[in-house]
């Protein structure tokens, strides 16, 4: 059986994700023993662009169904950062502990060129740069490369940033100021975000709770309060949702917004970099009813996303810093947008995507013959 047969066992809703896509390529190299899929969800606004994760799936099926919603995913975030890319994503089926090679990566460098520049990628779970350069031999479609390539290197710098807009939207929304000074902020995960959200505030004049599995992570922001300012109190992972915060800022993992974390929370508000804080779109739901505010994570954590995006335009650091202040204006967008339609700030944030891309179709384009980008200066 190969893959494709292999995959149409899959369920009725896994069909009807394919249908949702433009187009999803199987990628079959017997040599290498690459295994891949890549799905291109949308190219409204643009190419497609997204990270290609590796991972020992145990089925096509589960690969598939992966592939399917992190494209579909990436639409939504390019819309929301308003960079020119639509929605794609790349999974490669191999145990990344032992199933790599240069030879596999250099196979899906090429699988990737045959797109003709509708796919843009680079590293995700289970990828790094290093995979990236065998890759990039083969095709100009790739994106997160290093300062020394060209790149804009660490990419959680503008992702700390949109964080930090994020809760100056949601404070003046909340608290009636963007001001960060005076409030308390929980904070699960000290890692390459987290960490730096939790600087950005103790320089703002906030105090801290802090939860980090790291021990060194915490005894290192703690050093950096004596010079900073502010209070960092640790707390631990349980005491992480019933804090008496003022506003929760998830970095470390998703699913945390559930049935049993949202009785427990006491924060006006929860703003994060962490990808799929809600477990369902039903919490979205609980969250409202009990009034506190959720910034819709794919909009607060874009900031990297917009640093990925801008590589093709020659990379400029001073233009991603400026850009990422748009997830302050988006977020006080949509959470007008869903005030007035009594809609939960996830489902506004869905629908604001939506109109960005309605209104790019409705647009007229005379001259644009090819989804290829214009601007793309790599050659
Ligand atoms: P990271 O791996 O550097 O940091 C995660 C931190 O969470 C680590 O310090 C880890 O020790 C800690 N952690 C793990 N389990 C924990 C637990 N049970 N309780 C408390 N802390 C725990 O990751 P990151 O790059 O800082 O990303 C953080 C989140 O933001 C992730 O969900 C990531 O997907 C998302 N995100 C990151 C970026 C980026 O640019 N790095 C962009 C978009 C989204």
């Amino acid at each position: 059986m190969n893959m494709i047969e292999q995959s149409l066992q899959t369920t009725d809703t896994v069909i009807e994700k394919m249908h949702e896509h433009e187009q999803i390529v199987f990628c079959n190299d017997t040599k290498s023993g690459l295994k891949a899929i890549i799905a291109l969800h949308n190219t409204t606004l643009g190419p497609a662009l997204g990270g290609c994760r590796m991972r020992p799936y145990r089925s096509m099926d589960e690969a598939l169904e992966d592939v399917l919603r992190l494209s579909k995913g990436m639409t939504y975030k390019c819309a929301a950062a308003d960079v020119d890319f639509g929605g794609g994503k790349a999974v490669i089926i191999g145990d990344p502990a032992k199933d790599k090679t240069p030879a596999m990566f250099r196979a899906f460098g090429q699988f990737v060129d045959s797109l003709g520049g509708r796919f843009y990628t680079g590293t995700d779970m289970g990828t790094s740069m290093d995979d990236f350069i065998h890759a990039q031999k083969e095709t100009n479609c790739i994106v997160g490369i290093p300062e020394a390539y060209g790149g804009g290197g660490d990419s959680s710098i503008p992702t700390a940033l949109g964080v930090i807009y994020g809760l100056k939207a949601t404070n003046k929304v909340v608290f009636g100021t963007d001001d960060l000074s005076g409030k308390t902020y929980t904070i699960q995960g000290l890692g390459k975000v987290g960490y730096k959200v939790a600087e950005q505030l103790l320089e703002a004049g906030a105090d801290l709770y802090v939860s980090d599995i790291n021990e060194e992570a915490v005894l290192s922001i703690q050093e950096r309060a004596k010079q900073l300012g502010g209070i960092v109190r640790r707390i631990s992972g349980d005491e992480v949702y019933s804090a008496n915060a003022d506003v929760f800022v998830p970095c470390a993992f998703g699913g945390i917004i559930n049935d049993e974390t949202i009785e427990q929370l006491k924060v006006k508000a929860v703003v994060g970099s962490a990808n799929n804080q809600l477990l369902s779109e039903k919490h979205g739901e609980a969250l409202k009813q009990k009034e506190i505010i959720y910034a819709p994570d794919y909009i607060v954590n874009a900031g990297g996303l917009i640093q990925v995006a801008d590589e093709l335009y020659g990379y400029n650091k001073e233009r991603v810093l400026a850009k990422t202040y748009s997830i302050y204006t988006s977020l006080l967008e949509v959470y007008k947008q869903a005030e007035l339609d009594d809609i939960t700030t996830i489902q506004a944030a869905n629908r604001f995507c939506e109109k960005r891309m309605e209104d790019r179709k409705n647009q007229n384009s005379f001259f644009t013959h090819t989804k290829r980008p214009k601007w793309a200066i790599r050659k």
